[in-house]
């Protein structure tokens, strides 16, 4: 129980709050007090009767309450390309890396307007599952992604995509309009970072980098410098690639992590998605720096042998992402989550006879905690505590899935999907309420949405596929 507070925007009343704070607390029959953006009083709803008399009440009964999931990697730009790579693969092998061969000359065809719309529905995806913050790895007009956050609701983190070395790779090099000169790189950067900066403002701006490959070592090292004095992280891909390894060590005379240490561009303003190809030393260098990662738990086990579970227990500040629409197929971070523990069964429980080298508990740890760390945030969110900002969901555990089970952690960390996710709170203001988006005319959505994919899409086809 906290101090009363004076006023209150929203009560929370009668949930099963599952608080992820260090002790594990989960308390039954719980109220959540809200007010200026933050959970000023949680506690149990029966000591709740002395509080002020809120401005919005929400039923919590039958439901459990959490803090809201982070994904800590995700493209907002390659929304609108869900599917389109496994429908051209049953036509074609596809080119690699995609990241070069389809999704960057994706983004570079789209205009500010598809961005906008690429947001708003990544965004409402991303509260319709659960998702109270996202991280963004750099796109095209992170502006309009801005937009699209802002009016979605959701708390986040655009980025711009960031290219300023024309690498030829596998035949094809970047689209012109995707290519920046270094000066550009760096003043394009900074003052998108400056046009959304502000204490505790829902929406701002990080720096970002695409990937050591395209991304020359004088930029590296000034954007490195100015997220010093910004305070803000530097966005990239890190260490997803055996082409990006072989490129370092013959350009660079060093492994990718080492390179950055080398340069003097390591610290803990770097958040690395992927961070998967990594040497010992090369983990030794994220702890000391504390370099953030994402373990994209839909994809790297496709890359190599991702050390979530050691990067976890050694305190190096990692979150789970989905690596957007197009990648993972999903936005939902409990489904990311639950692969994320099979696959660390099958990599490490395999090697040491150990079925449950993570249990599903601490992989929801991960996704908010953890998360939260990962965006810098780590005593901000994450966790249902008084003081902390008020990203809190309401999920139904009367699906048939939950049947039986009784505890209400358990049922969070391996029952839960995003689509039993029914109300959602950001910065202590109702973005859904029983499923239904507040922010967001959906039929309007609907229509926009399947209007501007194929345009799009007959653009991408005329250009990449053909
Ligand atoms: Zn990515």
């Amino acid at each position: 129980m906290s101090a009363a507070p004076s006023t209150l925007d929203i009560l929370v009343t009668g949930c099963t709050a599952v608080t992820m704070d260090d002790a594990g607390t989960v308390i039954e029959d719980a109220a959540i007090g809200i007010a200026d953006g933050h959970i000023v009083w949680i506690g149990k709803a029966a000591e709740a009767a002395a509080l002020p008399k809120p401005a919005n009440t929400v039923d919590g009964r039958g439901r459990i309450a959490l803090p809201g999931m982070i994904d800590a990697h995700v493209h907002t730009g390659q929304q609108l390309l869900r599917g389109k790579l496994a429908e051209l693969s049953r036509k074609q092998p596809l080119r690699m890396p995609p990241w070069k061969n389809y999704y960057i000359p994706f983004e570079s065809m789209l205009t500010p307007e598809d961005v906008y719309l690429s947001g708003l529905v990544a965004y409402t995806n991303m509260i319709l599952n659960g998702t109270t913050c996202f991280l963004e790895a750099g796109g095209p007009h992170p502006d309009e992604m801005a937009r699209a956050a802002e009016e979605v609701g959701i708390r986040g983190f655009v980025a711009l995509s960031t290219v300023d070395r024309n690498t030829d790779f596998a035949g094809r090099t970047v689209p012109g309009s995707m290519l920046m000169t270094t000066q550009q790189a760096y003043d394009r950067n900074v003052e998108l970072v400056r046009r959304h900066k502000g204490a505790g403002k829902r929406v701002q701006a990080w720096l970002s980098l695409r990937q050591i490959i395209v991304c020359t070592p004088e930029l590296t090292k000034s954007l490195a410098d100015v997220a010093r004095q910004e305070g803000v992280k530097i966005h990239t891909h890190l260490a997803e690639g055996t082409y990006e390894i072989d490129y370092a060590l013959e350009h660079y005379g060093a492994r990718p992590t080492t390179y950055l240490e080398k340069i003097g561009a390591i610290g803990p303003h770097i958040h690395a998605a992927h961070s998967v190809i990594l040497m010992p030393e090369e983990v030794d260098l994220y702890e000391k720096h504390q370099i953030s990662a994402c373990h994209c738990a839909m994809g790297n086990y496709g890359i190599g042998i991702p050390r979530l579970q050691e990067m976890w227990r050694r305190g190096i500040p990692i979150g789970l992402g989905t690596d957007g629409a197009a990648s993972a197929h999903t936005m939902d971070i409990f489904q990311v989550a639950h692969a994320a523990r099979i696959g660390q069964a099958a990599q490490i429980g395999h090697a040491y006879h150990h079925r449950t080298p993570m249990s599903a508990e601490e992989i929801l740890k991960v996704a908010t905690r953890g998360g939260a760390r990962a965006a810098g945030l780590g005593n901000e969110l994450g966790c249902l505590e008084a003081g902390r900002r008020a990203d809190l969901i309401l999920v139904d555990p009367s699906d048939a899935d939950c049947w039986g089970a009784q505890d209400p952690f358990y049922i969070a960390a391996h029952c839960i999907l995003g689509r039993d996710v029914r109300t959602v709170i950001v910065d202590g203001k109702l973005v859904m309420k029983e499923r239904e988006m507040l922010t967001v005319d959906m039929n309007r959505l609907r229509a926009n949405l399947a209007k501007g994919r194929a345009e799009i899409m007959a653009r991408f086809d005329a250009v990449v596929t053909a």
